[in-house]
């Protein structure tokens, strides 16, 4: 196969063609890495790339192909890595100065699931420092850009996956979400993204912003390429003893299962102002699709929707200086070479080490968890959760998932937006909730604005229901599909 169909295929029709012997890893991944050097001055997705070791890795899935050996159906498919899970021998920065030369020592879970697939770990993708951000633009090494149009944002903190599956530089990645980091960049960036329910997808491995929000997972450019992804990566673990203890049906059985027509409910918390009217506009299109093929639209309420961005600020912020207390220029960390003593040393090596998002979120969490604020704010914001979390219980009641715009606007422009930290923060208020109540969340590409930006819709689903939710965003892809690609995506 030529190295242009190479790079607009699916994973799904790579592996096939793996297994008919049509093509080969190798060529794959040197069609992967031909398109990376071609567009990677503009897009600026990868933090790092081992060119060498990926082709290691292909010869050796070609080589157990040929000795006829069985095969994983992903095996010899690359999969690109946002730089935040660990794989023994590969850099692990988290987008930080802290990082900047630290190689990770040991695999995490959803790497040893990868690798024990036969996949290819495909380049260390960029993202916001430690995942706190909404635009990529807080990564201490570079700007990654939109592949739609260079000027905007790709969306963040997994801005780097995002793009990357946009510009045809690997057919799939993974990222991580906290808040929206899958989601509002796959929106941004026309790919899709799927935030799994909390404990579906082990965190051993993923570098800790706020656990008990983070969450691993896929970006794809098909529903079937993500759910095939999600399976790999899901299950038990007891390296995580917040992942859910029981194996769970595989997303592709009930994606593959007849379409039953289903009821969305409309929050009308996420329908008033502040959306563009283009987003508008597409949703009211994805509304009609859905109803074409035979789905009831009911409007729901979500009342506690307006507490959910000032409730992750303080949940997010406090785990965040817990778990960001580890980075002290002793263990494995940068340290400053200015210091006198020893408290001057972790002074400076973090004073140095970390970006000012960073320590925003530090000084925040900080506070909010210090005895006589504790209560009025991080206990608060633990029972506020608890509502959120009610609201959407209650709307499962009776609807079958809940659809949104996933964000209120197409991707704004580098710098619009990185002084302003609540504005940046606004970024993620369709998709934050989700987050804090714990369900799977996915973004489904639905068009283009007229400024030919790539807009989104979400699906929410009910814990553990990432299948139904995948059945039915490809109930959308069919009936509407989203055909568009990048000009980057398109070599001569
Ligand atoms: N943008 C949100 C934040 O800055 C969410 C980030 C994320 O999901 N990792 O915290």
């Amino acid at each position: 196969m030529d190295a242009k169909t190479l790079i607009q295929s699916t994973a799904f029709d790579l592996g096939r063609a793996l297994r008919k012997g049509n093509t080969t890893a190798t060529e794959i991944c040197t069609a992967c890495l031909e398109q990376v050097a071609r567009t990677d001055d503009q897009v600026q997705a990868f933090v790092s790339l081992d060119p060498e070791k990926i082709l290691a890795a292909a010869e050796a899935s070609d080589q157990r192909r040929k000795n006829g050996q069985e095969l994983s159906p992903l095996d010899g498919l690359p999969v690109g890595l946002k730089d935040i899970m660990a794989i023994e021998g590969a850099p692990l920065t988290c987008s930080s100065r802290i990082l900047e030369k630290f190689v990770s020592p040991y695999t995490g879970t959803v790497g040893a699931k990868l690798l024990s697939a036969g996949m290819i770990p495909f380049g260390r993708l960029n993202m916001d420092e430690f995942a706190m951000g909404s635009s990529t633009e807080n990564s201490a090494f570079r700007k990654t850009r939109n592949p739609w149009n260079t000027d905007h944002a790709p969306g963040g903190s997994s801005g780097g996956s995002a793009a990357a599956v946009a510009a045809r530089q690997c057919p799939w990645s993974l990222g991580s979400d906290t808040g929206g980091s899958i989601r509002q960049p796959a929106a941004f960036c026309g790919v899709i993204g799927l935030k799994p329910t909390y404990g579906r997808v082990s965190r051993f491995g993923l570098a800790a912003f706020a656990s008990s929000l983070d969450q691993i997972g896929p970006f794809g450019r098909t529903t079937d390429d993500v759910a095939a992804l999600l399976d790999i990566i899901s299950g038990p673990d007891p390296y995580d003893s917040t992942s859910w203890p029981e194996y769970l049906e595989p997303a592709m059985v009930q994606l593959n299962l007849p379409e039953e027509p289903a009821v969305l409910g409309l929050p009308r918390e996420y329908f008033g102002e502040g959306i563009d009217p283009e987003v508008r506009s597409q949703l009211e299109q994805v509304i009609e699709a859905y109803k074409g093929r035979g789905f009831t639209i009911r409007e729901i309420s979500l009342p506690h929707t307006e507490l959910a961005v000032p409730t992750y600020y303080i949940i997010a912020t406090a785990e965040a200086s817990s778990n960001l207390a580890r980075y002290d220029g002793v263990r494995y960390t940068r340290r400053s070479t200015e210091s006198n003593d020893a408290v001057d040393m972790y002074f400076k090596s973090r004073g140095e080490g970390f970006g000012p998002e960073v320590k925003r979120r530090i000084i925040l969490g900080s506070y909010v968890l210090s005895s006589g604020y504790y209560d009025a704010y991080y206990k608060r914001a633990q029972q506020v959760r608890t509502l959120i979390r009610d609201d959407f219980l209650k709307a499962f009641e009776s609807v079958d998932a809940i659809l949104t715009p996933t964000t209120p606007t197409p991707a704004f422009r580098i710098g619009e937006k990185i002084d302003d930290p609540i504005s940046m923060y606004l970024a993620d208020i369709f998709t934050i909730s989700v987050n804090l109540a714990g369900l799977p969340g996915l973004s489904m590409p639905c068009g283009l604005s007229k400024d030919g930006l790539p807009i989104g819709f979400q699906l929410i689903g009910k814990p553990f229901e990432e299948g139904r939710l995948l059945q039915i965003g490809k109930t959308y892809e069919q009936a509407s599909p989203f055909t568009g690609r990048p000009a980057i995506a398109n070599p001569s």
